[in-house]
Parts: C-alpha cells; structure tokens; sequence
C-alpha cells in the first residue's frame, strides 16, 4: 500500500510508525465513587511515578532537556501543588479533576506573574496532562517517548512539539495537516527530518507498522520489500555522503555570485549554519523566540538575543525580520482578539503597527546590537501591502538608528506594487511561502489545499517577476526567503527571475549551492521564461527543470 502526501525536503527515512497520543479531554466534574484516602493514595502513586518517569527522560536526554525534564519532575512534587490537590480531593473532587483543578489554579497564578514564571506555565500544562493520564491508564499527550527510532504520525504538530522532536529518535515525520509550508513543515526541514504532509489516511497507519517515508517524491510505502527497504537505505546513505561535498560561495556556472545565506530562528542555531556553509542571514525569524512569552520582551531581553546572534556573523550580512506574529504563529502579547481568518488579519506588520512600542522596542534593540557589532545588519517587516506601509516601517527604522531597511513581499499587492516600494525601501525580501498563499488562495496550514501550496505556479513566478524587474531597475537586492529557495531546481528559475540573494534552511544549502554550478545567468533565465508561460505548477516545474 502507498499513502502520498506533500514532501517537505529531499530525504527518506525508514523505520516502524508511532502514533501521537490525542490530547485528553478535560476530566469531568462528576462525583467520586472512593473514599478520600484512597483517592489521594492513587493520586500520590501517579504523581510519583510522573516525577521518576520525567527525570529518567532527563538522564537519558542529558543537556538542556535534561534541565526542562528535570524541573517538570519537581513540579509534579510541589508540595503546595500536592496540598491543594489533596484538599480538592477531600472537599469530593475525583483525583483527576484535582489535579486538574489544581494544576490550572497554578498556572493562573505564574501567568500573572509574567516574564520567565509565565513562561512555565506552558509546562506545568504538561505536567497536568501527564498525570491525568497516568491515572486514566491511557499514553500521555506530546511526542511518544520510545527506546527505539521510529517515524512518528501525528494530525499535526504544535512548533513547541516540533522543537523538542528528539533527532535520535525521529527519524521521520507524517502528518494529516499542514501543507508545505507551514510552521510545523518549516521546522522539520530545518532540522533535516524527512516529512510528508497532507496525507489523508495518516492516522489508520498502526503502531509499529514499518514504512518507507520518501519526502522527494511525497509517499509512504506501507510494509515495503526487503529490495524496497535496501534501496531507500542505499539512497540515504548517499545523501549523507553528497552533504559532505566542499563548502564554496554560492555562485553560477558563468561566476555569478548568488550568495546563499541562512533561515534561522535562534542564535543557538548560528554556528551550525556557518559550518553548512551559510554566507550570513537572510531571514531571522525573531517571532520564534517568543512564542511562549505572555508579555512583550523588553529592549534588553531582546538586545542579548541580537548580539548574540550577529557576533557569529562578522563582516556578514543578517538580516532580521520584525516579529511576525499572528496567523499560525500567535503571540499572546500581540495577537489577542479571536479573528475568524487569522492569516487575513492583524498579522505582522500590521499588529506592530497597532502596538506600536512593541515595534519601536524591538527596533531599538536591534539598532543596540547593531552599534556593538561588526556585523551588516539588514532590517525588515513582514506582511507588507504596499509603498504607504513600506515608507512607515523604513521611516521608523531609520528614526531608531538602523541603516538598511526593507520589506519582504509576501502579499500580492506588494509584489504589483514593487516599483513603488522599491522607491522607498532599500531592499525587498521574497517570502515565497505566504506569497504563494496569498496568490492562491490556500491556506498554508490546511492538508487540503496543500496541492495549491506551490510556488512553481506560474501566477506565483509571474509576481517573483514583477518584483525581480523592479529590484534591476532600481539596482537594489532583491532576495528570496521562503521554502522555494530550498527546491534547487526552483533556486535557478528565481535567479533566473531576478533574485539577487537566496536565503533557506541550512540544512538546503548543499543541493542548492551544486545545482546553481550547473547552470550561468542566461540557462537560468532561459528556464525561468519557459516556466512563466506554463499554464499550472506542474507543467512549470516540468518546463523550468530540463533545457532542450
Ligand atoms: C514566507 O512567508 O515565505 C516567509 C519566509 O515567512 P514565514 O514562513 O515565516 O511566514
Ligand atoms: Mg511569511
């Protein structure tokens, strides 16, 4: 049997399947049939064997989980938190519900406190969840926990789940939703763990059922062959010895420099780009450092991350993005109105705009580290409309002390408009991702439409080329950060299209810098009018892969 979904990278992996548990449902207020005693001696077993089985995980984690795992543990035997649990339980509460009750009674209390203790309100969520379902009997929620690799199969993951995929252990990833694009998708990629995604039938997979998961070609063989299995372990094996190919610059056939640079999401992430290769930053997602803060972070918090950051790129160009919250990627401090379409909503820019000492804050930061560093810092904003938005955000960076300020063109508008805004703006920045979301329609994180989530299709090309013309025509930098300069056959056609700079996930950089060699500026933009006159993703990506 072969299930197909939508690959994210170029890998394979092989190994037994393993279920994400489904969240549990919150523990009914019902009536309890035991007497107290009792109830609180199950509830202490569970507690305790939470704590033990969390501080093993520790052990054998080792490093900074072994510090999380470690203090989770404690938290499971907070004798405050047991009190209370023990109390609700004699007022006629059920174990479950005590710990339920009491758990979240003490997440309020850390959540009001802000900074680094709201922070671990997250985590005490966790806790709770953990010990309900040890007294349910059931597996608790989050990433299985297994002695042996395996691929895991989830609907979906949250990034903080994504974030914590322990790269021992997982060796594939496979989900129901998300498209190629989406957060979950863009961190699989960057931590190179083959995934497929938008697989309808993910979730009838069972446990232990052994698969080969081929991301290049976007499908899962159900039970393969002996002959199956030797192959794909074969062509993992060449990858493997392909990515150790000599780092160059990235440049074309006829010595045109492109130069390739680095998607990153943490400073602690800096050091592994540079050895890949990486010839600076071209898209800093600086919302990733605060996913779980509930309140905005101050000048200094974010001046350490900065400088963190910049200090490993010396002579090199970074450039940051102002937070991009919204969407999929939701900052409690800046997104907190429900909206019913999120991804047409107060996102990015504009939520900046409507917190605006959020924006100059962090401008601030950034001009800080800017000044006590021997990096170039480059500056932009996501989700920008048009020449209005673009002279707001340059003129307020420039107010702040920052010296090249640009945009990124992720919204159709912007990319129509792109003459205009390259009046105003020192460089654009292309976020394919929400580019190709936006043209078409299709949101990134729904399996769905995950088949409209290319940026091969020609409407998408036709925009990479508006604003390619307009970057010439003004001699300013015009490069590409979303996904599609992951796609190395994709890589040529936008150079091709007038991309000056491409910027993707380290672990891309190897395919990309080999192909763009076999190609010079004219091959490339040869491929690029052939794929333009496609009629859909598939005859493009067809018409811009081979010369004839
Ligand atoms: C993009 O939209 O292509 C992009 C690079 O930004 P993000 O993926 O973070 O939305
Ligand atoms: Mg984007």
């Amino acid at each position: 049997m072969e299930l197909s979904g939508v690959g994210v990278g170029r890998g394979v992996a092989v190994g037994p399947i393993l279920r994400m548990p489904d969240p549990l449902p919150e523990p009914v207020d019902s009536p309890r049939d035991d007497d107290a005693a009792s109830e609180v001696a199950t509830v202490e077993a569970a507690l305790a064997t939470v704590a033990t089985e969390l501080n093993e995980r520790g052990s054998k984690a080792g490093g900074a989980a072994r510090d999380v795992l470690e203090a989770a543990a404690l938290m499971a035997q907070d004798p405050t938190l047991v009190d209370d649990v023990k109390a609700r339980i004699e007022g006629g509460k059920t174990g479950e519900r005590a710990v339920f009750e009491a758990f979240a009674a003490f997440q309020d209390i850390l959540i009001g406190m802000g900074g680094l203790m709201a922070e671990r309100a997250t985590d005490l969520g966790d806790v709770s969840q953990r010990i309900i379902a040890q007294l349910r009997g059931v597996a608790a929620p989050g990433v299985p926990v297994s002695d042996e690799p395996f691929i895991l199969v989830a609907p979906d993951l949250a990034p903080a789940d994504t974030a914590l995929l322990d790269l021992d252990r997982v060796l594939g990833l496979i989900t129901r939703d998300g498209g190629p694009t989406s957060h979950t998708a863009i961190l699989a990629r960057s931590k190179s763990i083959p995934a497929i995604v938008g697989v309808i039938g993910a979730l009838d997979l069972t446990d232990g059922t052994i698969v080969i998961a081929d991301a290049a070609a976007g499908t899962i063989l159900v039970d393969p062959s002996d002959d199956e299995l030797a192959a794909a372990r074969q062509r993992i094996a060449d990858r493997a010895a392909a990515a150790s190919a000599p780092l160059t610059d990235g440049v074309l056939a006829d010595g045109t420099k492109i130069p390739l640079l680095a998607n990153l999401g943490s400073p602690k992430d800096a050091a592994a780009a540079v050895a890949l290769g990486a010839e600076g930053v071209g898209l800093f997602r600086t919302e990733f450092l605060f996913l779980d803060s509930k309140t905005a972070p101050t000048v200094e918090d974010q001046r350490a991350q900065y400088t963190e950051l910049l200090g490993h790129f010396a002579g090199k160009k970074v450039v940051v993005r102002a937070l991009d919250a919204g969407a999929d990627k939701p900052l409690a401090f800046l997104n907190d109105a429900h909206e019913e379409n999120p991804a047409l909503g107060l996102r990015g820019l504009r939520a900046l705009r409507a917190s605006e000492q959020i924006l100059r804050d962090q401008l601030t930061a950034l001009a800080l580290s800017d000044a006590e560093s021997d990096a170039d810092l480059w500056v932009m904003a996501p989700m920008v409309s048009d020449s209005e938005e673009t002279e707001y955000f340059v003129s307020l960076g420039r107010e702040l002390g920052l010296k090249t300020v640009g945009v990124m063109a992720e919204v159709p508008s912007l990319a129509v408009l792109a003459d205009q805004v390259l009046e105003v703006a020192d460089f654009v920045s292309i976020g394919t991702n929400d580019l190709t979301q936006y043209t078409l329609a299709a949101d990134r994180m729904l399996g769905s439409v995950a088949h409209f989530q290319d940026p091969w299709h020609p409407a998408v090309l036709r925009l990479v080329k508006l604003i390619g013309d307009a970057g010439r025509a003004s001699g300013k930098s015009v490069g590409i950060c979303g996904e599609a300069a992951a796609d190395p056959q994709l890589a040529v056609v936008l150079v091709g299209l007038g991309a000056t700079t491409l910027s993707m996930t380290p672990a891309a950089l190897a395919d990309v810098r080999a192909e763009l060699a076999l190609h010079t500026l004219d091959e490339a933009r040869q491929l690029a009018a052939r794929a333009l006159n496609a009629r859909t993703a598939a005859e493009a990506r067809t018409a811009g892969t081979v010369i004839s």
